[in-house]
């Protein structure tokens, strides 16, 4: 029989960093992953756990100045349900609704999923093409770290072990348009075998009115294709500046398909990644485009 570790369930931030510094200690949030690991099949289950769950500081999402903040207990049935996320971030409204079913919905958050940072985490995709980044605490202070930085390696982060992700903050950005495709074997409760996000800003600029427009400031990341969410640098630099056309399409998917170097596992083949990735690009453009 795996032992129980003790919980502390602090309603103060400052005693939740005093708990982090004490001796190692995993915090929890909603438990949708953790709770999975505490029957210690899946490697050591954490020796104490400290309990986020009542730190209100880490709730709440609004508007601050040129960014959306959202706490990091944010749960994806608050996203869903924010008025904010569906005028600033529709795209992280759509993520969330494909996240497990209600119950993991009601409890999951969005801080989970950075922190638990698993390469078929279905936000991170998003995050990282929205430019976001991450504040981060402790005993010591506030930090901020960059979305692009903050996984290092396969199931790393940038959080020190005495520190807490708080929020996150999305900075607005005038005429963005994103996009967010996963594919899974079901439309609920599957880890994703591609996840996908792009955005882009549209530079008309100087175009005739009834071609599409240029795309500018393109961002494309995928999850589940390597150790880490990542950016495909090569395809963006395909992308940027150039129109949604046919041709765009087909040179972003086929260097897409190149830039890819997915791995074979029990959900999917390498192959099939690749190609699937490469595919999900090229209707996206398409539909962009309007063709
Ligand atoms: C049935 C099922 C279906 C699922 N479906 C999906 C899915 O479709 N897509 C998907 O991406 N995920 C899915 N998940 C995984 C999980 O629900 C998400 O990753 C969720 O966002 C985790 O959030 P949580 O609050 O439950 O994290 P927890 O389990 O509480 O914590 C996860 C990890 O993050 C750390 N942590 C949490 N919050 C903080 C913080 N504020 N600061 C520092 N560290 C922190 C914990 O120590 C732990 O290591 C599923 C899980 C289950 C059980």
């Amino acid at each position: 029989m795996p032992v129980e570790p003790p919980v502390t369930s602090p309603a103060r931030l400052a005693d939740a960093y005093a708990v982090l510094t004490e001796a190692p200690t995993r915090p929890i949030a909603g438990g949708t992953d953790l709770m999975v690991a505490l029957t210690g099949e899946l490697g050591e289950p954490p020796a104490r756990i400290l309990d986020l769950w009542r730190l209100d500081e880490l709730r709440g999402i609004a508007v601050d100045g040129d960014a959306v903040t959202i706490g990091a207990l944010t749960t994806y049935t608050e996203i869903r349900r924010s008025s904010v996320c569906r005028e600033h971030l529709p795209v992280l409204v759509e993520a969330a609704a494909t996240i497990g079913a209600a119950q993991i919905q009601n409890r999951g958050t969005l801080g989970g999923n950075i922190a638990n940072a698993s390469p078929a985490g279905d936000t991170l995709p998003v995050l990282l093409a929205a430019d976001a980044s991450f504040v981060l605490g402790s005993g010591r202070g506030e930090r901020t770290v960059a979305a692009r930085d903050f996984w290092p390696a396969y199931r790393r982060t940038a959080l020190a072990p005495d520190e807490l992700l708080l929020r996150i903050r999305i900075p607005l950005m005038a005429g963005r348009e994103m996009r967010f495709r996963k594919v899974g074997t079901r439309r609920a409760q599957s880890i994703s075998k591609v996840v996908l996000a792009v955005g882009w800003r549209d530079g008309r600029l100087g175009t005739p009115l009834q071609a599409p427009s240029p795309w500018t400031d393109v961002r494309l990341a995928l999850g589940s294709v390597a150790a880490t969410p990542i950016r495909a640098a090569a395809t963006e630099a395909v992308l940027e500046g150039r129109a949604p056309t046919p041709e765009t399409a087909d040179l972003a998917a086929e260097t897409l398909a190149g830039e890819l170097q997915p791995i074979d596992d029990v959900r999917s083949t390498a192959e099939y990644r690749r190609l699937v990735a490469a595919r999900v690009l090229h209707r996206v453009i398409r539909e962009a485009g309007g063709w």
